[in-house]
C-alpha cells in the first residue's frame, strides 16, 4: 500500500478526529483503509470514503482476530475487499453510535440527518 498523500491524511484527521476506534492520542493515529486492495483494486485505495482515522493498535486487531474483523465490518470500519459495495456506499458508525456517510470531497454527513 503506497502512502496516503499528506494533504489527504490531514483532511481525514480534521474530519474524523478520534471518532472511531478509541481515544488514542494523535501521535498513534494511522490511516485505516476500509477496503483493502484486491486484485488490481488499487484505484480505490486512496479516496476519502476509504480512509478513516484509527490508532495503530486497533488497526492491527482486525488483521489478527476474526471476531474483531466481524465487529469492524458491522461498524463499517472494514469493507470486504471482494464486496460489490464500495466504501462510499456503506456508512461508518462512530463510538457514539452515530452513523456517517463519508463523501468523496473529504466531508461527512450524518445518516440520520440530525446535526
Ligand atoms: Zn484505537
Amino acid at each position: 500500500m503506497s502512502r496516503v498523500p499528506a494533504a489527504m491524511w490531514k483532511r481525514v484527521k480534521e474530519r474524523d478526529g478520534a471518532a472511531y476506534c478509541c481515544d488514542a492520542s494523535e501521535e498513534l493515529w494511522v490511516p485505516q483503509h476500509r477496503q483493502g486492495r484486491g486484485m488490481g483494486g488499487c484505484k480505490t485505495a486512496h479516496t476519502y470514503p476509504n480512509i478513516i482515522v484509527f490508532c495503530s493498535f486497533c488497526n492491527g486487531l482486525a488483521e489478527s482476530n476474526p471476531a474483531w474483523a466481524a465487529h469492524y465490518r458491522d461498524m463499517g470500519w472494514k469493507v470486504p475487499r471482494n464486496s460489490m459495495d464500495t466504501p462510499d456506499m456503506i456508512p461508518v458508525t462512530d463510538r457514539d453510535r452515530r452513523r456517517w456517510w463519508l463523501l468523496s470531497d473529504g466531508t461527512r454527513v450524518a445518516v440520520d440527518g440530525a446535526a
